[in-house]
């Protein structure tokens, strides 16, 4: 999508702090980090949310999840703790519409989120 300021990302057109990249999959530091480490992995392919997924998609959601634990490794949070999270929709917070994880680890997360 020529509009979406993710699908920039993953062509470079954006500049991001890259972490981890597949063939299916890109990651990148958040801009606005919410916890020590936030990172934010997305599908190459544009899917605007959750609403629009289906079971053609499912390959793809899985290797995200794959993506955020190597990362979590990577980065020293598998054993301490991590959280991963995707919002979807105006009243869960969703402000990019390009399918993305929330990978938030190095603080104690609340629970239930606010
Ligand atoms: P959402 O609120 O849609 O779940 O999350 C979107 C996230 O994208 C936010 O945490 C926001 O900080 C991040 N973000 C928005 N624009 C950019 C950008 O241009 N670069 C990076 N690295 N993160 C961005
Ligand atoms: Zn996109």
């Amino acid at each position: 999508m020529s509009d979406c300021i993710f699908c920039k990302i993953i062509d470079g057109e954006i500049a991001s702090e890259r972490v981890y990249e597949d063939d299916d999959v890109f990651a990148f530091r958040d801009l606005n980090a919410q916890a020590p480490l936030h990172i934010l992995i997305i599908p190459k392919m544009h899917i605007a949310s959750i609403n629009d997924l289906d079971t053609s998609n499912a390959d793809t959601i899985g290797k995200l999840y794959i993506a955020a634990k190597k990362i979590a490794v990577e980065e020293g949070y598998a054993d301490k703790g991590y959280r991963v999270v995707m919002n979807c929709g105006e009243d869960a917070g969703q402000t990019v519409f390009h399918l993305h994880l929330h990978l938030l680890a190095g603080r104690p997360l609340s629970w239930p989120p606010g």
